[in-house]
């Protein structure tokens, strides 16, 4: 079968990609080794992960703050087997709704391996060890990532668990140890802490969520404590761990080089994911992946060494959203059809799904400082927020950072309720490169939650918040 693009993977970047591929009128296909289409993000990432969340804090509210809503409840228990098969029944809705959109779209859909034959030739290995080939103009490589594995630290996938297995567990543990105080980590750690498990994060750096703003760590670490009674030992090296019967034993170092030991039932591995470029064959036409982090490199159009063969979302470098994936797509499918489509890298949003939640985009305080830029910082606690307030959601803020002289936005930084919703007005905002001033002047609706992001800029702009 001759083709114009040959997509390998049917995750975020893959099937989006390949959807604004067929709407330009190129003849397209999706090679997926998976029986369901979605990747990581539709089957074992991001809406597994949110619909436990959902159902979590449900639970959580119910248990703790629905009797100050003035609602009692009797004899509330957790029914984890309904919960996950409502996660799993949500997970179906949404991969069967890429099936419906590859058809719409008349994307021939292989099931398979997909791997070079040469660079305008994908062999499709199926399950049962059969082949087929397919020829094409273009390749666009989106295999994703995988949970990054430690040398030191075997998963058994029973009681030494990455994120897949956190998402599938039939009971509530009563104690939980997570590696890695990162994003999936602290999101399924607060799933569990929600119902009733008792979770320890261990993390390697001085603070959890490191890499966003400094402020936003220090703020979640202390809620999730209070709220969720969540324990942190940062500044600690893991160095290992093991399983006798069912109880897991992690050892770690802390910051002194002292040895600590933890026991649980559960230890969830969290520590990163790793690009999965394995068994595509690329050797066989002159593409070397990074010694480090297994990346394929790529150029500013998102093409490989070879010309007409491109690569997009976790399997290259950059930050490994979905939201930045699907963008990807978006773009090489446009590159390919001759367009010159743009990605500001710059304003991908980052969110946290713990509660509160948090989002950032554009540069930190750290980075801003680093890099030399003179900036006005103008923050707004929720705890001055009437919204807020109604729905006793009062831990958390919105930070603005703008330039000190033009005032524009230079970075957002919020943790509170409705974060991950609320970021998408400030990287509208930036797209525009608006100053502060510009969203402090905006009418926001009262009450909201997004009032603190306008206040955030008037206490930026010349410290003029109104309600603080
Ligand atoms: P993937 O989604 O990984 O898809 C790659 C696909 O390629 C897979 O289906 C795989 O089977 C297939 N494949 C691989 N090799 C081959 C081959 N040789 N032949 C055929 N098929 C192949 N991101 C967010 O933005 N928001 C979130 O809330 C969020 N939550 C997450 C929660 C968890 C628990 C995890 C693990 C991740 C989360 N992510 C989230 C990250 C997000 O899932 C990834 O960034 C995103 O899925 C990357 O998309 P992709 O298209 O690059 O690859």
């Amino acid at each position: 079968m001759q083709y114009d693009v040959v997509v390998i993977g049917s995750g975020p970047g893959g099937y989006v990609g390949a959807i604004r591929c067929a709407q330009l009128g190129l003849k397209t296909a999706v090679v997926e080794k998976y029986k369901t289409y979605g990747g990581t993000c539709l089957n074992v990432g991001c809406i597994p992960s949110k619909a436990l969340l959902d159902s979590s804090e449900h639970f959580h509210n119910a248990a703790h703050t629905f009797t100050t809503h003035g609602i009692n409840l009797k004899d509330l228990k957790v029914d984890m087997k309904q919960m996950i098969a409502r996660k799993d029944d949500v997970v179906a809705q949404n991969t069967a709704g890429i099936t419906y959109l590859f058809k719409k779209n008349k994307i021939d859909a292989y099931e398979g391996v997909g791997s070079f034959e040469d660079k305008n030739t994908i062999l499709v290995t199926k399950a049962d060890g059969s082949t087929e080939k397919l020829t094409t103009k273009n390749v666009i490589i989106a295999t994703g990532s995988k949970p990054t594995a430690l040398p030191f630290l075997p998963v058994d996938k029973k009681r030494i668990i990455t994120s897949t297995e956190a998402l599938n567990l039939k009971e509530v543990p009563k104690t939980m140890v997570v590696i890695g105080g990162g994003v999936i980590g602290l999101e399924l750690g607060s799933v569990y802490a929600r119902l009733g498990t008792k979770v320890t994060v261990v993390e390697f750096a001085p603070a959890i969520i490191g890499t966003m703003d400094a402020g936003l760590g220090k703020e979640l670490q202390r809620v999730l404590k209070k709220s969720l009674g969540m324990e942190f030992l940062t500044n600690h090296k893991v160095t290992g761990a093991s399983v006798k019967g069912k109880v897991v034993t992690v050892t770690a170092d802390n910051a002194k080089g002292e040895a600590v030991s933890l026991q649980a039932d559960y230890c969830i591995v969290a520590v990163g994911r790793t690009a999965y470029s394995e068994g595509l064959g690329l050797d066989k036409i002159g593409i070397t992946v990074e010694e480090r982090g297994k990346k394929i490199p790529v150029n500013e159009h998102l093409e490989t060494a070879v010309k007409g063969v491109y690569a997009i979302g976790d399997v290259i470098t950059g930050a490994m959203l979905a939201h930045k994936a699907e963008d990807e797509g978006i773009y090489v499918a446009e590159v390919i059809a001759g367009q010159k489509p743009h990605i500001n890298y710059n304003l991908i949003p980052g969110v946290v799904y713990t509660w509160p939640e948090v989002a950032s985009v554009g540069q930190t305080e750290e980075q801003l400082k680093a890099a030399g830029v003179k900036y006005k910082a103008g923050s707004f606690p929720f705890k001055a927020s009437g919204r807020a307030k109604a729905s006793m959601d009062t831990d958390g803020f919105v930070k603005v950072l703008a330039d000190e002289k033009t005032d524009e936005i230079l970075g957002v930084h919020m943790i509170g309720p409705r974060a991950a919703d609320m970021i998408a007005e400030a990287v509208v905002a930036m797209e525009f490169r608006a100053s502060a001033e510009d969203v402090a002047r905006i009418c926001h609706a009262h009450p909201t939650y997004t009032e603190a992001l306008k206040e955030a800029a008037l206490a930026a702009t010349e410290n003029r918040a109104i309600h603080i």
